[in-house]
């Protein structure tokens, strides 16, 4: 129940007016905390419903702070200025984030609830122009939002103070040490007020987190949203074991002949996503592609257009698609597997959110059946093998069902001439 988190009636109406009834996890785990001002490091993944677990108690602490300095009543910044002075609103709590994308749908949670409270959220993130973001700080921020670079570069120019952060949220903090964000975040930290509640929340507990960890937070407790929760489990996951060069064609025949509505396709490069856009395309399916190379509102554009459903497939690449929230994706479809064993499971997470059910299916081509391995290790289970019906598969390398998560060697099938077979599976190695 949120009626038990401590919660206040503001972010009780917000909790409402954004379609929860029950809490998730984290949520129930972190709130009460959170709103004690306890620094906090929070083990959880995408999906689970993190940014409400730091939103809300934000937000209210500082309301809190905001009603004790004025009285009843809400008004902005508490009055903190003499009377007779406009209230300038200051920005108390900072939020870090490595991508556009979270930046945005982090924002949108935080207006939401802003709009209860009578607070003001932004965000700010790069790829788009100064001159609107601008506007908006002048215009007075409680709380913002803000990628990495973009964040620093405001800074740096003079255009951010910083100085009255009371609150400061770590978001996917392992990918921004990944991205390499780690130096523009450190100095940011560095340059904020001492003495602040701070929150971390990280998808895996790596040792260079931990290190960040230690060099940042006073005496943090750590909240892990137990691992039966993560949406893993939810998720229906298979392995289409193929030839590398036939993915391209399993993916239109498996898209023209199963039901598959919503889906994201993961590729190994940007490059592989754009390509795999344009078979799409020449198909007659409609597809949209998002990564790093295109520009912010192209970026937009393909993601508002697989919200609406004008793309039946969005294909992503790891970076970006980090968080993507989109409601009902069907499928998540690893056109490459990743090499990092982790994006597995950030990657199946944009599925089956908020516990409704949804399907993983993973093209694995015989140079990639340790990452598959890995994978298995990482999640404890070993994903079973499909083939798709009808499909005219050449030779390919199927990973034996009995195989342990360790060892088993693959088990080579193929089609046409044992000869050519094997001419073709060392060519391919
Ligand atoms: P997040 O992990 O914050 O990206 O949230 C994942 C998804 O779960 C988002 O679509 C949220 O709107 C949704 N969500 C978060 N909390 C809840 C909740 N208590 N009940 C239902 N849906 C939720």
């Amino acid at each position: 129940m949120f009626d038990n988190l401590g919660l206040d009636a503001h972010m009780l109406k917000a909790v409402r007016d954004m379609g929860y009834t029950e809490p998730t996890p984290i949520q129930e785990q972190a709130i009460p905390l959170a709103l004690e001002g306890k620094d906090l490091v929070a083990c959880a993944q995408t999906g689970t419903g993190k940014t409400a677990a730091f939103i809300l108690p934000s937000l209210q602490r500082l309301n809190e702070r905001d009603v004790t300095a004025t009285g009843p009543g809400r008004e902005p910044n508490g009055g903190r200025t003499s009377p007779g002075q406009p209230a300038k609103r200051q920005i108390r709590a900072l939020v870090i984030t490595p991508t556009r994308e979270l930046a945005l749908q982090i924002d949108e949670v935080a207006r939401t609830v802003a709009r209860t409270t009578g607070q003001r959220a932004t965000a700010v993130h790069g790829g788009v122009g100064y001159g609107p973001q601008l506007a908006q700080l002048r215009r007075g921020v409680d709380l913002l939002v803000a990628t990495p670079g973009r964040l620093l570069d405001l800074q740096l120019r003079g255009d951010l103070d910083l100085s009255h952060v009371e609150i400061l949220v770590l978001d996917e903090a392992d990918r921004m040490l990944d991205m390499g964000f780690w130096p523009d975040v450190r100095r940011i930290v560095n340059s904020l007020p001492t003495k602040r509640q701070n929150l971390l929340f990280s998808a895996t507990m790596t040792p260079t987190v931990l290190r960040v960890i230690g060099a940042t937070l006073t005496n943090p407790v750590t909240i892990n949203v137990a691992p039966s929760a993560t949406p893993v489990d939810e998720v229906e996951q298979a392995v289409y074991p193929v030839h590398q060069e036939q993915k391209t064609d399993l993916l239109v025949e498996l898209l023209n002949k199963r039901d598959l509505n919503r889906v994201l396709v993961f590729t190994r490069t940007k490059h592989r996503a754009d390509r795999l856009c344009r078979v799409l395309e020449r198909s007659r399916i409609r597809g949209a592609a998002i990564h790093s190379n295109r520009s912010q509102p192209q970026r937009q554009q393909a993601l508002d257009g697989f919200k609406r459903g004008d793309y039946r497939v969005l294909v992503a690449t790891d970076i970006v698609a980090r968080g993507i929230d989109v409601d009902r994706i069907s499928h998540v479809i690893n056109f490459d597997l990743p090499s990092k064993a982790e994006d597995y499971v950030h990657r199946i997470g944009r599925t089956a959110r908020a516990g409704a059910g949804g399907t993983a299916i993973s093209f694995m081509a015989a140079e990639e059946i340790n990452s598959l391995r890995d994978i298995e290790r990482l999640i404890g289970t070993v994903i079973p093998c499909h083939d798709l019906e009808g499909f005219d598969y050449v030779q390919r390398v199927v990973p034996s069902p009995e195989r342990t998560a360790k060892r088993t060697p693959p088990r080579l099938v193929y089609a046409g001439s044992k000869k050519a077979a094997s001419r073709r599976y060392s060519r391919s190695r």
